[in-house]
């Protein structure tokens, strides 16, 4: 896949804070895409469908499987969610930064398929506050909650194959770091387009 813009990924454990972030930066920083993924976990109240994700019976994500149309997909807490790749072509064509706020598996199988992918991680400032957050969203029973805390650590133990840890403490700053990141990333002479950077600084030719 040929690509115009960086491609970052976004992981964490449920409730530190991924998508509030993603979100947040979206609305400040320009040339950035979040892609929807399929999913084939129940409806939120308060989620839209097509915006949120795109919502799907088991059936039919086993048929995008089958046919390849994943950049990488995964269960989570028993349910399959998946990066379309028609969705990461449709970002990339706008020419901006795609986000892909996806798990640790996932996470990995991009960085397998796409070497030069920035995977950058989320963790709350401690446990407690992650269970805290969690219960404070109010989205999911007590039972899910637990699995979600268990899965945390899993997760955690992957970090050190990820290139960016983040501390979702205080969320401006937390927001304002990760916008950073995204923002060096941008520099990166590998990522750059040279001839276009010679051209716009006006070396003077004798
Ligand atoms: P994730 O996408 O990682 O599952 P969310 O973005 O849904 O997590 O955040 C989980 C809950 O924690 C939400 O209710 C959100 O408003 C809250 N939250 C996120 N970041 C912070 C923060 N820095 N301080 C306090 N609450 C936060
Ligand atoms: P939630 O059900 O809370 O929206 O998401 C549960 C988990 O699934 C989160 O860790 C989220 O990052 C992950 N997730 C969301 N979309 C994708 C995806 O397309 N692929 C993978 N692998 N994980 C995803």
């Amino acid at each position: 896949m040929k690509r115009q813009g960086n491609l970052l990924v976004v992981s964490g454990p449920s409730g530190s804070g991924k998508s509030s972030l993603c979100r947040e930066l979206l609305k400040r920083a320009p040339r950035l895409g979040l892609a929807v993924s399929h999913t084939t976990r129940k409806i939120r109240p308060g989620e839209v469908d097509g915006e949120d994700y795109c919502f799907l019976e088991r059936a039919e994500f086993e048929k995008g499987i089958l046919e390849g149309a994943y950049l990488e997909y995964a269960e989570v807490h028993g349910n399959f969610y998946g990066t379309p790749l028609k969705e990461v072509e449709r970002l990339n064509a706008r020419g901006v930064d795609v986000i892909l706020e996806i798990d640790v598996q996932g996470g990995l199988q991009v960085r397998e398929k796409l070497s030069d992918v920035i995977l950058i991680f989320v963790v709350p400032p401690t446990f407690p506050i992650l269970e805290e957050r969690l219960r404070g969203r109010a989205t999911d029973s007590e039972e899910v909650i637990q699995k979600r805390i268990q899965n945390a650590l899993g997760e955690i133990a992957k970090i050190p194959r990820y290139d960016f840890l983040l501390v979702n403490d205080e969320f401006e700053d937390a927001v304002r770091d990760l916008g950073k990141i995204i923002s060096s990333e941008r520099k990166r002479v590998s990522h750059l387009n040279l001839e276009e950077v010679f051209s716009s600084i006006q070396i003077p030719l004798k």
